[in-house]
């Protein structure tokens, strides 16, 4: 098995804040979030990072779709949001196991640091 938190939350055996799930994909509040909604997207699969998505592409889709839902159902379609990867070491990636940022529910600014 692979030691990973966020497949501990896909298990069930780590507590999350679920606000989607389907038979591939499943959404979490962040544990720590930086702004009103701050929703993680993942897929149940362990996929380690974005580096690996090329191999994966039926499977991201369907991660785009969801975010497209729950910000929608979030209410963040009027105002807008962003959705963010980071990836690696420059990236500031911490949990190697890929996820979608969804934030909103204020302004953003642009460009990040
Ligand atoms: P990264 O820096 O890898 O893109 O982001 C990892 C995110 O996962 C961080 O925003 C962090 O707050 C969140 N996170 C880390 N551990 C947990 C956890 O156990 N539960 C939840 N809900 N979020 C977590
Ligand atoms: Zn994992």
């Amino acid at each position: 098995m692979v030691d990973c938190i966020f497949c501990g939350i896909v298990e069930g055996s780590v507590p999350s804040d679920k606000v989607y799930e389907d038979d591939s994909v499943l959404a979490f509040r962040d544990i720590n979030p930086v702004a009103p909604v701050h929703v993680l997207i993942i897929p149940k699969k362990h996929v380690p990072s974005l580096l690996d998505a090329e191999e994966e592409p039926e499977l991201m889709g369907k991660i785009i779709a969801a975010a497209s839902k729950v910000a929608k159902e979030l209410g963040l379609a009027e105002k807008g949001f962003r959705l963010v990867n980071n990836c690696g070491e420059h990236g500031m990636q911490t949990v190697y196991h890929i996820h979608f940022h969804l934030i909103g529910g204020r302004q953003l600014t642009w460009p990040p640091g």
